[in-house]
């Protein structure tokens, strides 16, 4: 064999190596810890429901799940140690710096987020909209504590890990994951607080993971992440335009309009009952808010169906913006990103078609 022939010969067997050895390198995925139930404890294994969030940290997470490590290369990050119901934009935002950090970085494939149920929802749906990437970003929690009997923080976990280390989850938009259901951050929402099948979507799940395979059924059309306008490298410092909801029912005062007003509100997203409705007695004061430059977006206290433009009311001649089939907290977050780029309805209306 000539001396050209074994160089040849070698270089080609050890790129075979290399290429045999990538084949079997484990994805790897970062577990952001952030609290929640699933990061609960409880005084006994009877107390499914009597707990403290947030007191397990990450890494005995991570240890309580040791079958995790055959899906994939886990590290841990402790981002926070809260009950997601104290989450404000402060957290959020410092969440969402933390995971566009590490989807940036060549050798994460993906990032699961474990978090309570309280407003996973929210948490999901903003970094949808903010982090660019197309690596699997999965946010995860549980009903029961680790401490309770039949805790089912550990299978979610397994089950997120999965479907963050899956190629197949590349370019899915942030995902909500617990009870074995893969949920599309922009339309689900936690709709029962017992039960472990908490979260779900008027528009049906995206897939179920089994056994720690994902198995696929849906995809969303709306823009999100890569596809997305926002950017959380955009936005500075740590809060966001100030939003607030007003919850409708019957015999409403305009005491809470006004008071958000005052208190320097800029945007209302008024979770009116049925269509978004605003009861007449109420139309005057919503008119001369928006007069005054405060932007008034109609949301449901409904959870399905979506608020029709210029329906109940005239929307065009109002001014008013529907938040279509985003629930009022979704609206909220939403219409602040929204206020970060521009002040302009027709804007805010065309983002609440599209996301
Ligand atoms: N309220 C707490 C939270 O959202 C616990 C609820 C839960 O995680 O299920 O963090």
């Amino acid at each position: 064999m000539t001396q050209y022939k074994m160089v040849k010969t070698l270089l080609t067997l050890s790129m075979g190596a290399m290429l045999s050895i990538s084949a079997l390198a484990k994805p790897t995925v970062m577990v952001v810890a952030t609290g929640g139930t699933i990061a609960g404890a409880g005084a006994s294994a009877t107390n499914s429901a009597t707990y403290t969030a947030a007191k397990v940290p990450v890494d005995t997470l991570i240890n309580a799940v040791p079958q995790i490590k055959d899906l994939a290369d886990v590290k841990g990050v402790q981002a926070l140690q809260i009950a997601s119901e104290s989450i404000t934009d402060k957290e959020l935002l410092s969440i969402a710096r933390q995971v566009n950090d590490l989807v940036k970085k060549p050798e994460v494939n993906g990032v699961v987020i474990t978090h309570g149920t309280d407003t996973l929802e929210e948490t999901a749906f903003f970094l949808n909209l903010v982090v660019h990437t197309d690596k699997p970003i999965v946010v995860v929690g549980s009903m029961r504590p680790p401490s309770a009997l039949s805790a089912d923080g550990p299978l979610n976990l397994y089950g997120a890990v999965a479907l963050a280390a899956s190629p197949e989850s590349k370019g899915k938009g942030v995902m909500m994951f617990m009870n074995d259901t893969i949920l599309a951050a922009r339309d689900s929402s936690k709709r029962i607080n017992i039960h472990t099948n908490a979260f779900d979507s008027q528009w049906g799940a995206l897939g179920m993971v089994v056994e720690g395979k994902p198995y696929w059924f849906r995809q969303g059309v709306k823009r999100q992440t890569n596809n997305s306008e926002f950017n959380i490298e955009d936005i500075k410092g740590d809060s966001l335009p100030l939003v607030q909801i007003t919850y409708g029912s019957d015999s409403m005062t305009p005491v809470a309009y006004e008071a958000y007003a005052k208190a320097g509100v800029k945007a209302i997203i008024n979770a009116g009952t049925g269509n978004g409705s605003v009861p007449n007695y109420l139309v005057d004061t919503l008119r001369n808010l928006r007069q005054q430059g405060m932007i008034i977006v109609r949301a449901s206290r409904v959870q399905d169906g979506f608020v029709l433009r210029n329906a109940e009311k005239p929307d065009d001649e109002y001014d008013w913006v529907v938040a279509h089939d985003l629930n009022p907290q979704k609206a909220r977050l939403l219409t602040a990103l929204a206020l970060t780029k521009t002040n302009s309805t027709k804007e805010l209306q065309r983002m609440f078609w599209q996301y």
